[in-house]
């Protein structure tokens, strides 16, 4: 079956003057809703026997285990189970753990209404692949549809049926420590890695009966990325304008691609709590996107809007519970308020029924009233979880992740018979490298880097190792770090005296490797940095390292773009490594040794300093833009720092070089509704084979609104062999040339555009056109 607006749906858009915008989010998976009468009668039915409590149950999310995830843990969550009280559990896997609660739910409740359980499957399940802005310079939708589809397999098999990813938050300011877990700053690349997600995750047919799928969230709904000051859960306020043109296009690509359910935030967006807010959750979500699953509030979302000042705990349950959320996760107050609210008026039966049929239309579409366990198993899980072919793609994939950021003199890649220093914090630390949100991946299993580099170096290559500097000296930090799942140590020994044994080893190297960055546990939730530089003592080891005159090779792990002016200066060559996952180590040491060849490009502006932030290649011109001339001063610019970024977005190199022809258009101007081609061709002019990502940005000269001074509108990934060209078009088609304007209409306006190509946001050639009136 085909999806369909309905009449009213249609009639809405086209009253909102919005039909058109569904163009902008194409949606490539063919939705395929299960047969929808079949399934409404058998919820009816069901209803028909569900008391009050029953139906407000199910929209009670408990969480069980060990919680890192919030304040608050879940009690009595079994005898809630048996007495209908539970739509849903998160943080419990393994068959034998998740059978057993399904088993409470399905066998010794009183309507046998089977579980939702959910779990934080965010860059993987048991095999993990590198952080999502890591995957996201891959610029490889295939690798990111690969790694969803694996990470769906793993933790179908391991009794999960609902995951809490895509997390598709544009994010300018990388001190907000969650940039980690999205695809970075751009809304057309974000939406199609959305859209990427939403396929690995739910399968290409969106059959979500297949016991091989999960049932994606989208998540956070919506703008949780523009945190003010990058300070987590803190007040977002942005222009309904801009929220179309530059935020929202990735949720509204994952609803296009049939996503199961959606995630509001915990943030405050213009004035209104996300999960209070009613424009958000249902005029935008539902009636103007025709999203029809369900929504769940974030960790006790709905309980914190007493702190955001919203009222009491009965007054947030109505208020939540009126603007679309369906179910509350771990707070408890739908369940402790809603009959109150009910009795007094402030909601109505009909909304609780409709939000307790959405949570039972998704138990509906995954099978689970026909096969709750999901013919989840043990043997299922063990020939499943981790194996060989998963960790071989984790290191293909993590491969595609790398961005070298500088190469100077070829240092890299390194010869097979060198006799490489191995220092730094972070190159021995297996359990760093899966990152953040690692879900039930295991450190211990994970390659480091040092190891990584021993296994590929082989019995040619002499390694040393020295720790250098800890990442941290800082006691409270380190605490608070381990507190949640990290497992840092501090060697007690001053900086200067482990300083002095790097800078011995680097001495009797040919060459220094140094791995700095940030811990796994500096980046994610709750994991703001005020500064941008590496933490502790790590400059001065990379200083000191610089002083032997030995190559010095950086090897970057974290999970933001960082600020890294002195190290951008001196060390020879830097790798962007991310949290690399499972694989880290080995796929790194492939890039190193040469084996393969880096091809990852940036998808965040990395600063030149945290003064520069919020930083982003789409930035608006201002009426005074600075063009670089010193004595200027009454310009836009800062007196005492660029404006320029260190690396720009979709900057990466590679150890081969890529030339481009000048872009041609297949017409100089355009009649209102054509679209155009754009064609250039890219040449491998360096030694080595390679991959390229050949990107397309347009700007729209003169508007009735100011418009960014580029926007991307496509990218091709390509491979080719040294010396080898191609010729690469690119379509853009009569919608790409439009916006939404002051009034929120999605138009295209005449006049003059440029098109821009090539292999980053800076560096590109330019061809013009004109769209006619
Ligand atoms: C996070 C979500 C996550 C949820 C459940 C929250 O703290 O914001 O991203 O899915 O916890 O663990």
């Amino acid at each position: 079956m085909k999806h369909r607006k309905s009449l009213f749906q249609a009639a809405l858009l086209l009253a909102l003057g919005l039909a058109g915008a569904h163009a902008q989010a194409p949606a490539k998976t063919p939705v395929a809703p299960p047969a929808d009468a079949k399934m409404q009668q058998f919820i009816t039915s069901l209803m028909q026997q569900m008391t009050l409590d029953e139906k407000i149950g199910q929209l009670n999310l408990l969480a069980v285990g060990f919680d890192v995830t919030g304040p608050v843990v879940s009690k009595d969550v079994d005898a809630n189970i048996r007495k209908g009280l539970v739509g849903g559990v998160l943080n419990t896997y393994t068959p034998v753990a998740a059978r057993k609660l399904q088993a409470l739910a399905v066998q010794e409740s009183r309507l046998h209404i089977p579980l939702l359980l959910g779990y934080d499957v965010i860059h993987g399940h048991r095999t993990i692949f590198p952080i999502p802005l890591g995957l996201a310079a891959s610029w490889d939708l295939d690798a990111l549809e690969r790694s969803a589809r694996i990470a769906a397999e793993e933790s179908a098999a391991d009794g999960i049926n609902w995951v809490y990813s895509p997390m598709v938050d544009i994010a300018r300011d990388p001190r907000w420590g969650r940039v980690a877990e999205g695809a970075g700053e751009d809304p057309y690349l974000g939406a199609r890695i959305a859209e990427a997600m939403v396929r690995g995750y739910q399968g290409p047919t969106n059959d979500l009966t297949r016991p091989e799928t999960v049932m994606a969230c989208l998540k956070h709904f919506a703008l949780y990325g523009a945190a003010e000051a990058g300070r987590d859960y803190n007040t977002t306020d942005m222009s309904r304008q801009r929220m179309y043109n530059e935020y929202l296009p990735p949720y509204r690509a994952a609803v296009a691609a049939g996503i199961g359910s959606v995630m509001s935030s915990f943030n405050d967006v213009n004035g209104i709590p996300a999960t209070a807010n009613r424009w958000l959750l249902t005029d935008l979500l539902r009636n103007q996107w025709g999203f029809t699953g369900f929504v769940a509030t974030d960790y006790t979302a709905i309980n914190e809007m007493e702190a955001h000042g919203l009222g009491t705990e009965k007054k947030v349950s109505e208020l939540a519970l009126n603007a679309g959320a369906d179910m509350d996760m771990v707070g408890e107050v739908f369940l402790r308020q809603l009959a109150t609210n009910l009795k007094e008026g402030t909601v109505k039966q009909a909304t609780i029924d409709q939000a307790c049929r959405r949570i039972l239309e998704a138990k509906y579409k995954l099978g689970l009233f026909k096969d709750p366990y999901r013919s989840v198993t043990e043997a299922r899980a063990q020939a499943t979880l981790m194996k060989p072919a998963y960790l071989a793609d984790a290191r293909d994939i993590t491969r595609r992740t790398l961005v070298l950021l500088k190469n100077d003199k070829q240092t890299l890649p390194l010869k097979n018979t060198v006799n490489v220093a191995v220092v730094g914090p972070l190159a021995d630390r297996a359990h760093d490298m899966i990152g953040n949100w690692s879900a039930a991946g295991d450190g211990k299993q994970a390659v480091s880097i040092l190891q990584g580099i021993k296994n590929v170096g082989g019995a040619g290559v002499r390694v040393t190792y020295a720790q250098g500097v800890n990442v941290t000296d800082d006691e409270p930090l380190l605490k608070r770090l381990n507190a949640f799942g990290g497992e840092l140590s501090i060697d007690p020994r001053p900086a200067e005296t482990t300083i002095a044994e790097a800078v011995q080893a680097a001495q009797g190297a040919d060459v220094v490797v140094a791995v700095v960055g940030e811990s796994q546990g500096m980046t994610g939730e709750a994991a703001s940095r005020a500064d941008l530089g590496l933490p502790g003592r790590q400059l001065d080891l990379l200083k000191a390292l610089k002083a032997t005159g030995k190559p010095l090779v950086l090897v970057l792990v974290n999970g933001r773009p960082l600020a890294l002016p002195w190290e951008d200066q001196h060390a020879d060559a830097i790798l962007e490594t991310w949290f690399g996952g499972t694989q880290a180590g080995n796929a790194v040491a492939d890039a190193l040794f040469g084996v393969y060849n880096p091809s990852g490009k940036l998808t965040m502006t990395f600063p030149q300093s945290v003064g520069q932030v919020p930083i982003y290649y789409n930035h608006k011109s201002t009426g005074r833009p600075y063009a670089g001339v010193l004595l200027d001063k009454y310009k836009s610019r800062y007196l005492d720092a660029p404006n320029d970024p260190l690396y720009p977005f979709g900057y990466g190199l590679s150890y081969s070089t890529f030339t481009y022809s000048k872009p041609v258009v297949s017409q100089a101007t355009l009649r209102p509704g054509q679209g155009l081609d754009v064609a250039v061709t890219v040449q491998n002019t360096g030694g080595y084979d390679g991959a390229e990502v050949a990107q397309l940005y347009l700007r729209d000269l003169v508007g009735s609104s100011t418009r960014p001074v580029k926007e991307l509108k496509g990218f091709q990934k390509i491979t080719l062999k040294k010396g080898e060209s191609r010729r690469l078009t690119f379509h853009l088609a009569a919608d790409d040339l439009k916006f939404y304007n002051d009034d929120l209409k999605f138009v295209a306006e005449p006049g003059g555009f440029e098109v821009y190509v090539g292999g980053n946001s800076r560096d590109v050639q330019a061809a013009s056109f004109t769209l006619l009136p």
